[in-house]
């Protein structure tokens, strides 16, 4: 197994229409070894150009490409000793699926005999026994994903690369595959660069977390240092949801007054943000840090917002609440045992200790 690394990876595109599209921005990234690394961003981005790169799918415009010790920005994609899995799948039609999963090997000249052990030890990792002899037509979204896995576990890459697996397929099967997944990497205590749009998939997934947006890199750290420590408005905005609410502000001394209210920060929040005093100012609040404080034993006296509530949808145990703070809107996330109401007078308890402010420019 082996660490994948990227040093200064600039990659511009020909574009008829646009001329010069760089799509990556000067990234640069290790992933270590047995790593589960997930790259997540918006469309168009940067993450499957990133990927491609890593599988010598695509030449960078310039910097350099490490997988272990070798710098293989001249390596061809099969001498790279990784495997990829596509969003398609992109299994062959005609052949069964015994013969999908082997058909990298054979290329490879591997003898017969080692194959067939190796599409049983595969096959039995993901328990698709059942589907050696049959046609990919008679697969389901979800089984189709799993060969293809299948067909990267038998080349015992040293890095696997998945680019959105899992967006063909329904909700519920989207989780089940997730799990899956995780189980996998421990099972293979392999490095796997995985790509999503999607930051729940992000989260669940990675160990760690490149956050792309416009082919730069925002910030690469755990999940919970995004969550707790976002670097900036794009991370704290993607990650989480629902996103976290931006409120126009001015800090003064340790008051933060928006359009509507004055809050009171706690000291630690005072000093950590001094720079900002006397200043405009983006306030983040993340919906679950917005309590209803019916259910608070003890009515807190500061940070309590009394607001009309827009409207309240029924999530089961919670419930999403949409209210207006000047013209921002915010949303709330909170117990459905609070039992709030659309049109309804309530306050709003905002916890201070989770708050982040940010540069409006
Ligand atoms: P993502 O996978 O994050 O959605 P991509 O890596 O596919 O994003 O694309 C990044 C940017 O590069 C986009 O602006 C896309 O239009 C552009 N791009 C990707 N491939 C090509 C190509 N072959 N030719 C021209 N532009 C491309
Ligand atoms: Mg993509």
């Amino acid at each position: 197994m082996a660490e994948v690394k990227f040093e200064n990876i600039v990659k511009e595109f020909e574009d008829e229409n646009k001329g010069k599209v760089r799509a990556v921005n000067d990234a640069s990234f290790t992933v270590k070894d047995k790593e589960f690394l997930v790259f997540v961003g918006p469309s168009g981005c940067g993450k499957t150009t990133s990927l491609r790169m890593v599988a010598g799918l695509e030449r960078q415009t310039s910097g350099n490409v490490y997988i272990g010790d070798r710098l293989v920005n001249k390596v061809h994609p099969k001498d790279r000793d990784i495997a990829m899995v596509f969003q398609d799948y992109a299994l062959y039609p005609h052949m069964t699926i015994r013969e999908n999963l082997g058909f990298g090997l054979k290329n490879l000249k591997t003898p017969k005999a080692e194959i067939d052990a190796k599409i049983n030890e595969a096959a039995s990792i993901l328990s698709i026994e059942n589907l050696l002899d049959r046609k990919p037509r008679e697969l389901s979204g979800g089984q189709k994903q799993r060969i293809a896995v299948g067909r990267a576990i038998v080349r015992n890459p040293s890095v696997f690369l998945f680019d959105e697996p899992l967006s063909n397929l329904d909700a519920k099967l989207r989780v089940q595959m997730r799990v899956e997944l995780s189980e996998l990497h421990k099972r293979l205590g392999a490095t796997i660069i995985y790509v999503t749009h999607d930051q729940v998939e992000a989260m669940t997934l990675g160990q760690r977390i490149v956050v792309m947006n416009g082919g730069e890199i925002q910030q690469i750290a755990t999940p919970e240092e995004l969550y707790e420590n976002p670097s900036n408005m794009f991370v704290a905005g993607f990650i989480g949801s629902p996103p976290m609410n931006f409120i126009k502000a001015r800090l003064d001394g340790n008051k933060l007054h928006t359009a509507a209210n004055t809050f009171i920060l706690p000291d630690d929040k005072v000093a950590l943000y001094k720079e900002y005093d006397g200043e405009q100012v983006i306030f983040g609040i993340r919906p679950e840090d917005i309590l209803a404080t019916k259910l608070l034993n003890k009515q807190p006296e500061n940070n309590v917002v009394s607001t009309n509530l827009k409207v309240v949808e029924h999530l089961g145990a919670e419930l999403l609440i949409y209210f207006d703070n000047g013209d921002d809107q915010i949303t709330g996330r909170v117990s459905a045992d609070a039992k709030l109401k659309a049109l309804e007078p309530v306050e709003l308890y905002f916890n201070l200790n989770k708050m982040q402010l940010f540069n409006p420019d």
